[in-house]
């Protein structure tokens, strides 16, 4: 479980183009110790015993906050885990804003994992969105976090400003190149009160279809997968009523992580057929069983089955079967038939 504790905007050098941490943050103000000591109390008193507990400070550029409130929320944070009521401290922040002296004082109030905004890896997209930061940044900063033993997390964002669906895969590809500890995908939306949403009212950016980032960020996941590379979070957490007015378009919805696994499953069930196909089976009237992980199955076969639909049209017949795979490999066999 993590404890979220809401930094919004701390550090921040300036406002990124499509940033609002006031309402995707859910903080409606800056904490300080005791906000950290009766976040972690209401956790923990709501939590199942022996469950691992993390504290995690988002939504703002913690290593570049004053140093004085780092270290008060850090001391905060560091005394839970002495008493044992946490397990993990980690942290996010921008890829400039990391330095040697930065992370000697992680190292000192032990943080375990740092979360780099990369964004993307491609320099006119950070230029676009107003980041202040270099690829060449994000790669140095990931390289001294990993140098100091501490776990790399690495955010991007498909879907802004001149990004385009090759580039976000080549982003994706630059990530897995720095063998991060995990990675989170949120596509780009528009929301209430940032430079996004001027251009978006003028016409001047248009985010991806719902449909178009989710093919998009199966193909990022994909690549992450290949690696065994988890993808800890895809597409923006589920927000209160108030906060989802806020966004004002762009492909936001409350299962877009499903949606996204879903699509990316159904490639490999899609590989797995073509070659049961090829292979010369399937063709002699016969019923097809798709055979599935039985850890992922939900996400195998899709919301109403829309994934054994698919299948079903490329096999071109109805009835296609699905059982768990005792090997845990996604294959197919054929029962009956000519
Ligand atoms: S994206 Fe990160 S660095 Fe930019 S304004 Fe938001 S919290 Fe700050």
């Amino acid at each position: 479980m993590t404890i979220p504790i809401f930094v919004p905007h701390q550090g921040c050098p300036h406002r990124c183009l499509f940033c609002n941490q006031w309402v995707t943050g859910g903080a409606k103000k800056i904490p300080d110790r005791e906000a950290v000591l009766r976040t972690v109390e209401k956790y923990r008193s709501s939590s199942e015993p022996g469950r691992e507990i993390e504290l995690a400070f988002f939504g703002g550029s913690f290593t570049a906050i004053d140093r004085g409130i780092q270290e008060e929320l850090l001391a905060a944070a560091i005394e839970q885990k002495k008493k044992g009521f946490i397990g993990g401290i980690r942290l996010s922040t921008r890829p400039d804003c990391i330095s040697d002296a930065a992370l000697d004082l992680l190292a000192r109030f032990e943080v375990d994992t740092v979360e780099l905004g990369a964004q993307s890896f491609h320099d006119e997209v950070l230029n676009a969105a107003g980041r202040g930061h270099s690829a060449g940044d994000t790669v140095a900063a990931a390289k001294m976090i990993k140098s100091r033993g501490m776990g790399l997390v690495i955010q991007l964002m498909p879907g802004l400003p001149l990004d385009s669906a090759e580039k976000s895969m080549s982003s994706a590809r630059s990530a897995a190149d720095l063998s991060p500890e995990a990675v989170r995908i949120y596509p780009t939306v528009v929301v209430e009160g940032t430079g996004l949403e001027k251009l978006w009212r003028q016409g001047k950016y248009r985010p991806l279809s719902l449909e178009d980032a989710v093919s998009l960020c199966a193909g990022m996941y994909g690549v992450f997968s290949d690696k065994n590379i988890p993808v800890i979070r895809i597409g923006l957490h589920p927000l209160a009523p108030e906060e989802a007015r806020s966004v004002l378009a762009g492909p936001y919805h409350t299962a877009f992580g499903f949606m996204v696994k879903s699509r990316a499953r159904r490639s490999v069930m899609e590989k797995a057929l073509r070659k049961f196909l090829e292979g010369g089976c399937g063709r002699a009237g016969g019923r097809i069983t798709a055979h599935l992980p039985a850890r992922d199955i939900e996400e195998y076969i899709g919301h109403r089955r829309e994934n054994i639909r698919y299948l079903e049209k490329i096999a071109g017949r109805g009835g296609i079967l699905h059982e768990v795979s005792e090997s845990g490999m996604v294959y197919f066999s054929e029962t009956g038939g000519l």
